[in-house]
């Protein structure tokens, strides 16, 4: 499994929400995944991954939102200098959960995640809160 570094944080907030009906079905199947095998090996990367492989903005294993300032490859690289993990690093799942409770704040996350259409809906922040308890 390959997850770029921005998703990490997204499946925590994920509640259902996305850009279409087979996107949402894939992001779901992998979050009950991941939920279920907490030893799961994943390598981060920050590129498309099997989140993204659902998605109407992939054309031809690409992203169409990747390559501008403040773009998803950005905030991929943002976060996993956050959390230690260097892209490319095969991880195991509770292991960047771990380093997400450890490393993540609200605070970073708002710095990183600000303009993302998603974000204000609210949902990703009360995903770190939960995470973090
Ligand atoms: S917009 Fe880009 S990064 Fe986001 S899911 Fe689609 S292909 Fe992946």
């Amino acid at each position: 499994m390959e997850i770029r570094g921005h998703h990490f944080l997204c499946i925590l907030g994920f509640r259902g929400l996305g850009y279409d009906e087979k996107f949402v079905k894939n992001m779901d199947e992998i979050i009950r995944k991941l939920n279920n095998e907490h030893d799961m090996l994943i390598k981060a990367v920050d590129s498309v991954d099997n989140i993204c492989s659902m998605c109407p903005n992939n054309v031809n294993g690409e992203c169409t939102e990747e390559e501008y300032p403040g773009s998803v490859k950005g905030k991929d690289r943002a976060i996993l200098k956050i959390l230690g993990i260097e892209v490319g690093e095969v991880v195991r799942y509770k292991d960047v959960v771990d380093k997400i409770k450890e490393n993540m704040t609200e605070e970073k996350m708002m710095n990183i995640c600000k303009d993302c259409e998603w974000f204000n809906l609210g949902y990703c922040l009360e995903g770190i809160r939960k995470l973090k308890g």
